[in-house]
């Protein structure tokens, strides 16, 4: 069965509306789907009114951002009642750290000449959750830089002047928020961090402590041994698995929406929360 449980729609950064990202999940076959935008539940909103007649299982979903130990993190929540007072206290909390993050990429920016970052980041997000992509858009607009990916790893890329995340609540407190809304916190791309073994357990046995009770073993184009070391970890720690493509856009090296798994079958998946009964039994 074809499931995603990690998709960005034009709410935050991804290529496509909810309504086409909906759309593209159908077509390709995928039953069990989630949109997990970054710090906001509005590309979710807008999907739930275009589902009638479909046969697609849509399940609330974000993609908070958090920091631990110095680390930016993601943290994945799904099921959640979006409506719920901690829920909608946690994402106007993330929205206001996203507004001054931005304001202090855009002072980094204008110090090496680039003035005007802060207006032109909010023109190219439109509505959006504004990022450093969207910096990163209209540098290459402005003709600062070539093209998209030299934006990130000249002044916005990990490790770079741009690459502000003091301003992210702390793990503990996003898994908190979904908790309390009913809905399952998930480590988002372990194996993205680029942590040691013992950084990476370290990582998920607070994430535990803090309440979390999933984590990603599979996140877009992955090698299979990667895929069981995560495996591996989920079932040490007792944690449930989760899977998605993390898909923002088409391009070549991206992986397309809609994933399966085969080594995980012993392992408790958290979509089987979700499954509709007659496929229970
Ligand atoms: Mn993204
Ligand atoms: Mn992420
Ligand atoms: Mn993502």
């Amino acid at each position: 069965m074809l499931i995603d449980f990690h998709t960005h729609s034009t709410a935050s950064d991804g290529a496509l509306t909810p309504g086409e990202l909906l759309a593209r999940a159908r077509s390709q076959g995928v039953r069990q789907f989630a949109i997990t935008d970054h710090d906001t539940v509005e590309g979710y909103r807008e999907a739930v009114g275009l589902l009638a007649g479909s046969d697609l299982q849509l399940v609330p979903g974000v993609e908070l951002s958090c920091q631990w130990s110095g680390a930016n993190i993601h943290v994945v929540g799904l099921g959640m009642d979006c409506d719920h007072p901690a829920m909608r206290e946690g994402l106007s909390i993330l929205d206001a750290a996203r507004l001054q993050r931005a304001r202090r990429i855009a002072e980094v920016l204008e110090k090496r000449g680039f003035p005007g970052a802060l207006e032109g980041a909010m023109v190219e997000a439109g509505g959006s959750q504004l990022g450093r992509p969207h910096f990163a858009r209209w540098m290459v607009a402005q003709g600062y830089v070539s093209e998209f990916p030299a934006a990130f790893d000249k002044y916005l890329g990990r490790g770079k002047a741009g690459d502000v995340k003091a301003f992210w609540p702390e793990l503990k407190e996003v898994v908190d928020w979904i908790v309390a809304a009913g809905g399952v916190a998930v480590v988002a791309h372990p194996l993205h961090y680029e942590f040691t073994r013992s950084k990476l357990r370290r990582l998920l046995a607070d994430f535990q402590a803090a309440g979390g009770t999933a984590m990603e073993i599979l996140s877009g184009r992955q090698a299979s041994d990667q895929t069981r070391h995560l495996c591996r970890l989920a079932a040490e720690f007792g944690l449930e698995v989760s899977a998605g493509s993390d898909f923002h856009r088409d391009a070549p090296y991206n992986a397309p929406i809609g994933v399966t798994l085969r080594d995980s079958d012993d392992l408790p998946a958290v979509w089987r929360r979700w499954q509709p009964e007659q496929e229970t039994a």
